[in-house]
């Protein structure tokens, strides 16, 4: 299973290229976040030792009981946030992650810029926009993004650096990475955070500097992730 998760590891890193190459981009310019939302330390042990640096969980709680052990081996690891946010987890999520994707209501914003102010934490962050207007996900509406990346450089004094969505798990995915590219574009926002197990490639095509891949890297999820 260890060298399972290293092989799969090293087949993702190839289709990155691959997919690179065939869009005219450079190789390297996308940066591969392993997802490992739902494994413990000693399934993920394996892909850092193969070399992965860059991980994503989705949970605050799971990610602290798991990461502070792990990066006492290898300080380098730079972790990325890319679940839903409670303004009660901000404190921690500041102290725990150099990325945070999920940006999308101006309380989330106000408790951010609290705890980097108080911390002297300066964490990369992306907003999340429900490119597909589902009612039941987190994100700010597509129209209503380059209001509120306003209001978080102009109110809550936070830079972004880019956009995040997760495409209606129904949909195909291309229209929805081409339409978070456009508005990144529009607003001049360099990382675009887009594209997981199924759909990598596209993304990379329409852009994306972060791909998301959990089960194509670590298997099937043993439980069903909390949204
Ligand atoms: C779980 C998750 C992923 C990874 O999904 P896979 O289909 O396992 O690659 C990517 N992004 C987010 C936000 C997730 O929660």
């Amino acid at each position: 299973m260890i060298a399972a998760a290293a092989r799969r590891l090293a087949d993702i890193l190839e289709r990155i290229e691959t997919a690179e190459i065939s869009a005219g981009r450079e190789p390297g310019s996308v940066t591969l976040i392993a997802v490992s939302k739902t494994f413990e330390a000693d399934e993920i042990a394996p892909v850092l030792a193969a070399g992965q640096r860059v991980f994503g969980e989705n949970r605050v709680q799971e990610a602290q009981h798991k990461w502070p052990g792990l990066r006492e081996k290898y300080p380098d690891v730079e972790l990325h946030l890319i679940g839903p946010l409670q303004s009660n987890k901000a404190k921690d999520a500041v102290a725990l992650f150099d990325v945070i994707h999920t940006i999308d209501r101006d309380k989330i914003a106000r408790v951010i810029a609290a705890e980097m102010a108080a911390q002297g934490r300066t964490p990369r962050l992306l907003v999340q926009v429900n490119t597909g207007a589902e009612p039941q996900k987190a994100g700010v509406a597509p129209e209503e993004t380059a209001a509120f990346v306003a209001r978080c450089r102009d109110e809550h004094g936070l830079q972004i650096d880019g956009l995040m969505c997760i495409p209606p798990a129904e949909d195909v995915a291309a229209p929805h990475f081409a339409l978070l590219q456009r508005i990144a574009e529009e607003l001049s926002l360099p990382l675009l955070s887009m594209g997981m197990s199924a759909d990598f490639e596209t993304a990379v095509e329409f852009g994306a500097t972060h791909v998301r891949v959990g089960t194509a890297i670590f298997g099937t999820r043993p439980k069903p992730p909390a949204a």
